[in-house]
């Protein structure tokens, strides 16, 4: 499809469904069964088969004709994560039962991966699954599931075989959050927010239908989903100087009488940082988009917490006393994380769970340093042991 088709494509789409009457979700419905929400998605799932370098060009023509945002509830693991694995793994069936309404914001998702024994050691989950019949039954506990309690569907590493080493025993599941057996409990962050829970799985019935791919596979098709989180949370499509660095740019530029020449140093430094970082982003956003995320996110992701943080750290150093006051530590379960609606106290804070969200630092150097630059891996002592022979 050419320039000009796809202008032309998405014109007639907007004569014949004018945002500012049609009602929002019947919009989006539409738009997705147009195969204009992500253009890259095969058609009949929400695209055309376009390559990803054209889907920027379509949301700013729908953000121009002033059509309804499809994530108003901050759907970023349903989108940034799930989609895409289930577009990866997914059963034709699955895909036509879960992206539509994913995409449209009507189910949202999160992510239940971490367990108090594994966090960067994710193999080592031991939440279980067992099969009964044409279904499995889910036991375990699941820990700092971001927008649990605001979510109808989760991605979910259980342990489906006990007796072979860890990486070869995990299934992959589609698990349904208002099953009687999920019990969400709110965890509080240094920010005074509960954005993120605790899971408890009590008994919870998963269909077999709901496993995404293969029995034992659960390994490999989560790499697919945390390589594709490193780019969701480090390389999100955005304009030059938005985000943390265009506002404390912006606090930059308010403040003349706090300028110091080793203020404007740092935060030239962190400009141009932020800047390849997003550059970088777009172009991982195209590679993940024809399916060959990389290890390369990781590299991504490590300099974006290092900037959040750096550039929130800044920003406190110029707004002096000013900065440190901290506006609300009213405990409550926020739908979404906007680093901008906030003021500079909770921007540091929150950006302190920058290096830890979605792989810790540490980790992802670890990734760097084995996957892309070839040194030699961590001694593993566990790796050709069975699970179950494994002292924890
Ligand atoms: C804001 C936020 C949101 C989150 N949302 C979700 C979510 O929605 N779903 C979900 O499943 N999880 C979520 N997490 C969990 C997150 O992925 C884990 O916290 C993370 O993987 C680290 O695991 P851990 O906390 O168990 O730390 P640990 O694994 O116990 O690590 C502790 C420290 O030891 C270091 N370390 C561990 N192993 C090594 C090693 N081999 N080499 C070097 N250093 C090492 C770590 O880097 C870290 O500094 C979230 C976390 C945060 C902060």
């Amino acid at each position: 499809m050419t320039v000009d088709e796809l202008r032309r494509t998405i014109e007639e789409f907007l004569a014949a469904h004018d945002p500012a009457t049609t009602e929002r979700l019947e919009f989006l419905r539409a738009r997705y069964d147009a195969g204009l929400a992500w253009v890259y998605f095969p058609p009949g799932h929400g695209g055309l088969g376009l390559s990803p370098a054209r889907q920027l060009e379509v949301d700013r023509a729908f953000a121009a004709a002033g059509a309804p945002d499809n994530n108003p509830e901050g759907n970023g693991i349903g989108l940034g994560m799930a989609a895409p694995t289930i577009l990866a793994y997914g059963t034709d069936e699955q895909k036509r039962r879960f992206l539509r309404p994913l995409w449209t914001g009507e189910e949202i998702w999160c992510q239940l991966f971490s367990e108090p024994g594994a966090g960067s050691d994710l193999a080592n989950v031991s939440t279980r699954a067992v099969r009964d019949g044409e279904d499995w039954i889910v036991d375990g506990q699941k820990v700092w599931t971001s927008g649990a309690h605001l979510a109808q569907f989760a991605i979910l590493l259980a342990r489906t075989d006990t007796g072979v080493p860890k990486h070869r025993g995990m299934t992959y599941f589609l698990c349904d959050m208002t099953d009687a057996g999920v019990e969400v409990r709110p965890l509080r962050q240094i920010t005074g927010e509960a954005e993120f829970n605790e899971v408890f799985l009590t008994g919870v019935r998963i269909p077999d239908a709901q496993r995404l791919g293969g029995e034992g596979e659960g390994w490999r098709v989560a790499n697919t989903t945390l390589n594709t989180e490193r780019v969701a949370i480090g390389g999100r499509a955005s304009d030059r100087e938005s985000g943390i660095v265009g506002v404390v740019t912006e606090t930059w530029r308010a403040h003349p009488d706090r300028r110091t020449a080793e203020l404007h140093d740092r935060l030239l430094r962190l400009w141009v940082d932020a800047e390849v970082g997003r550059i970088t982003g777009m172009r991982l956003r195209q590679k993940l988009a024809q399916g060959r995320p990389g290890p390369e996110g990781a590299a991504m992701k490590l300099t974006f917490a290092r900037v959040a943080q750096q550039l929130s750290g800044l920003e406190l150093e110029i707004l002096g006393e000013e900065g440190l006051r901290y506006s609300d530590w009213t405990m409550v379960r926020p739908d979404r994380v906007d680093f901008n609606a906030r003021d500079a106290g909770y921007r540091y804070l929150r950006a302190k769970g920058n290096s830890i969200e979605g792989g810790t630092s540490e980790i992802l150097r670890n990734i760097v340093a084995e996957r892309i630059l070839g040194l030699p891996p961590e001694s593993r002592a566990d790796k050709d042991r069975p699970w179950n022979e494994v002292a924890r």
